[in-house]
């Protein structure tokens, strides 16, 4: 994977001259947003910050257990803006996000657009948004066969990447689990839920003036995927 830390054209300068490598990426659920933040991370060195992950990371903690958002995530709904906005904020506070970051996830509705951007905007940082775009049909296979590893967060597909013995993790022996929101009556509740709110955000970007790169992610590997989306910033 070529090294984008030199890459400076895609990346502008925040209050000092220092590099903030801003990333937020787009795709619907299933589109391998998370796959590819994960490969991105490990070049860019910058941290991958999933909304949805640090949303059941609380559930999990216990501290949002049995409140209403375990239900909206159950439902495939989203969770209110006030809650992801606060949260994606302090995160954005975080030392090691101060020279750059991946949002994945975030924003998906247009009042959380509308804060990023201010929120970027106030120190001087202009944010690169690659967009996975993935065909419908091909997205509903992806969902319905996705397994993850609960300790490491790996990510396998029963068919397109799966373990190496059925049902174990490949990197420490933990039984895969489906998770509660891939049933496909709940898939298509989230597809919905992008199209009705997270689509727009796109169309937010573009006609605010900011460069969206489109990269079509419907087939070959991850790293495939991963590559077209290097080569597109190296061009940005
Ligand atoms: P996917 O992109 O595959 O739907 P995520 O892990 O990004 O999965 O999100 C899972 C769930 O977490 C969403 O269906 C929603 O309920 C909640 N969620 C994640 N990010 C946001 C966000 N930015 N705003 C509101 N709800 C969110």
């Amino acid at each position: 994977m070529k090294d984008l830390r030199r890459d400076r054209a895609v990346f502008v300068g925040a209050a000092s001259s220092d590099l903030v490598k801003a990333i937020v990426l787009f795709g619907s659920p299933g589109s391998g947003k998370g796959t590819q933040a994960k490969m991105l991370t490990q070049c860019l060195r910058v941290p991958h910050i999933s909304t949805g992950d640090m949303l059941r990371d609380r559930i999990r903690s216990g501290s949002e257990a049995g409140t209403a958002m375990v239900a909206t995530m159950q439902s495939g709904a989203l969770v209110p803006d006030l809650v992801v906005n606060e949260m994606v904020k302090e995160r954005l506070r975080e030392r090691d996000a101060a020279r750059g970051f991946i949002l994945d996830g975030y924003p998906r509705t247009l009042d959380q657009a509308g804060r990023l951007s201010e929120w970027l905007a106030g120190r001087g940082i202009h944010e690169v948004v690659i967009h996975l775009a993935v065909d419908y049909n091909v997205i509903i296979a992806r969902l319905t066969g996705r397994r993850l590893c609960p300790r490491c967060g790996t990510l396998y597909n029963v068919s397109s990447h799966p373990p190496r013995v059925e049902g174990v993790c490949d990197r420490d022996g933990e039984k895969l689990v489906i998770r509660d929101d891939d049933s496909e009556a709940v898939i298509r509740g989230r597809l919905d839920a992008y199209d009705r709110q997270t689509r727009p955000v796109l169309e937010y970007f573009r006609i605010s003036g900011h460069r969206v790169l489109e990269v079509d992610a419907s087939d070959g590997s991850p790293e495939t995927v991963n590559r077209k989306v290097c080569q597109m910033m190296e061009t940005a």
